[in-house]
């Protein structure tokens, strides 16, 4: 039998290079807090959470488990990204599939760096006419690209390094550590 791709051991001695930026617990405690804001904010609103995959499944699902009002969750995926590298060209790969308009819409993401992948989810969401559209990113990349006004709920910002873990991955692989690190 031809053996898997990685091992787990693979995986876990990877773990001595990576370095561990926001802890499992800092990243509980923060999706609380969140949670909490969008919990005034959408106080008897119709709000559907749409989580743009692949990056913010897990954030994604412990934000909405957070949240105590009622919400619908669906999903879009773009991509822009290829062997850790961005193409710059983002592709709508598949859409929402329930009707937004006249809705309150807060998209999740995992990370906003250069804000090429939000705006262009933005122009796409906001041609469906919703009444609102927000944005919740796990993790805000300080590189100057001066669209944090378009972000409404931070989770953390990020030093300019490439970030893997609680979903987000490198070379598809990593998404499932429960910490946010950085190779060192
Ligand atoms: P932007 O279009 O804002 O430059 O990039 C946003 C997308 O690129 C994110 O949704 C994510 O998929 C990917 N990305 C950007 N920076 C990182 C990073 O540091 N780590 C990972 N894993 N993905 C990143």
């Amino acid at each position: 039998m031809k053996a898997p791709l990685r091992q787990n051991s693979d995986l876990y001695m990877k773990k001595n290079e990576i370095e561990v930026l926001f802890t499992k617990e800092q990243i509980q405690k923060r999706v609380e807090e969140l949670a909490r804001q969008i919990e005034d904010d959408y106080h008897g609103r119709d709000l559907v959470v749409v989580g743009v995959l692949k990056g913010a499944f897990i954030f994604m699902s412990d934000l909405v488990r957070s949240v105590k009002t009622p919400l619908a969750c669906d999903f879009l995926r773009v991509s822009s990204y290829e062997h850790d590298k961005n193409t710059g060209v983002v592709r709508m790969e598949f859409d929402t599939t329930q009707p937004i308009t006249g809705k309150d819409v807060l998209l999740v993401e995992d990370i906003v760096d250069s804000g090429r992948t939000l705006r262009h989810i933005l122009k796409h969401m906001e041609a469906k006419e919703p009444r609102s559209v927000k944005v919740a990113s796990l993790l805000y990349k300080e590189t100057g690209a001066g669209i944090k006004k378009l972000v409404n709920y931070i989770g953390f910002e990020t030093p300019d390094r490439y970030v893997i873990g609680y979903g987000l991955d490198s070379e598809g692989i990593y998404r499932s550590l429960p910490y946010i690190g950085a190779f060192k």
